[in-house]
């Protein structure tokens, strides 16, 4: 097989170590004679999964104590609703609009209240992140995306909130560096960017917000139902959670998130040097100071060009290099499997390309 290197935004790139090992037990998990897949998830084998699975995130990423780790489905997208639905129906919260998933989750927000636009990027085709907000005193939460996939932005700090709880989604950016839980009251992902395949979603959430949460809702949708039987009300996604605590294995040994951020700051610095050091042949559509370093966003000159980029990439082994289908043009996805020498590989190539495509 040829070497391939996997740019895309979602579902994405995986440690080719964590997908090796989820092989070598497919059919035989602890030498049970099982698959992970086919055991009860009441089972002993399946409870060391899941809690070794909490485990380690806990430690990975620093969570307090006072904060629940759940396991769930529906995508993050669910979770645009849920969060209205548990926390602010006939009340108010502030939003952040940075762009497309910021936008539809603010959309879900007002079917349950009132929602406060506390600043927008849509003057500038949310190619930025807003730094002043116009919040409001009696939030009930200020909602945020730490990093807008499609547009390419990213929060380098996140905002003073005058301890009005942080909502974040955090789908494309979790576990790429180290994060300060202060301000914190939820943070949420769903797993395809950077923490396992498609089919869970990781929300952790401070206990005080849990109990604040409305009573009276569906089972399934109500957060302090997940809380209290943490992630086993019905069955929880075995396989991926399985996978994700493969990929935390991997992440730990690659120096934790200290680790991790320091390569992924490696990675996003060569490929933004290579698009500035282009003579304007590519071009970063995101603000400089505001450049992700999960997707990094460019253009060619013309549209022409970008369509030939990206084929004559994919022909050279680059794949996933379309941006998405509502902006156009070229992304890169760095997310933490991506390794420096896939990224140095493809900046040759775009070297080679703007010389030969003039
Ligand atoms: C991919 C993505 C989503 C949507 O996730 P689903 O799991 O497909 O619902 C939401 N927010 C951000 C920032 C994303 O990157």
């Amino acid at each position: 097989m040829a070497k391939k290197y996997n740019f895309f935004a979602g579902p994405a790139i995986l440690p080719q170590e964590v997908m090796k090992k989820a092989q070598a037990e497919l059919l035989d998990f602890n030498g049970i004679g099982l698959s992970i897949m086919e055991i009860s998830h009441r089972s002993k084998d399946f409870e060391a999964v899941i809690n070794g699975a909490e485990t380690k995130i806990r430690t990975l990423l620093g969570v307090p104590e006072n904060f629940s780790v759940m396991f769930l489905q529906g995508g993050a997208s669910l979770q645009f609703g849920m969060i209205p639905m548990n926390l602010l129906i006939g009340k108010k919260a502030d939003y952040v609009n940075t762009g497309a998933w910021a936008k539809k989750a603010i959309k879900e927000a007002k079917l349950f209240g009132m929602v406060n636009v506390a600043a927008s990027s849509e003057d500038k085709n949310f190619s930025y992140i807003p730094e002043t907000f116009n919040f409001t005193a009696d939030a009930q939460y200020v909602h945020i995306t730490s990093n807008e996939t499609i547009g390419g932005v990213q929060w380098m700090n996140f905002p003073e909130t005058n301890s009005v709880p942080l909502i974040i989604d955090m789908s494309s950016d979790i576990f790429s560096r180290k994060i300060d839980f202060k301000n914190i009251g939820m943070i949420y992902a769903g797993a395809q960017k950077n923490i396992g395949p498609a089919g869970a979603t990781l929300v952790i959430m401070r206990n005080d917000l849990v109990e604040a949460c409305a009573d009276g809702l569906t089972t399934m949708l109500s957060y302090k139902t997940h809380a209290k039987e943490k992630s086993m009300y019905n069955t929880p996604p075995c396989f991926i959670i399985y996978i994700i605590k493969l990929v935390m294995e991997w992440i730990e040994s690659h120096g934790g998130l200290a680790g991790i951020e320091k390569i992924n700051n490696e990675k996003a610095k060569t490929l933004y040097d290579a698009i500035d050091g282009s003579n304007g042949y590519f071009k970063g559509t995101a603000a400089l100071k505001d450049r992700s370093k999960m997707n990094v966003t460019f253009r060619l000159p013309s549209e022409e060009l970008e369509e030939k980029f990206i084929n004559e990439a994919k022909k050279a082994g680059f794949i996933g290099l379309k941006g998405h289908r509502s902006v156009g043009g070229c992304r890169a996805s760095l997310y933490n499997a991506m390794s420096l020498e896939g990224v140095s590989e493809l900046t040759q190539f775009m070297k080679k390309f703007a010389a030969e495509n003039k």
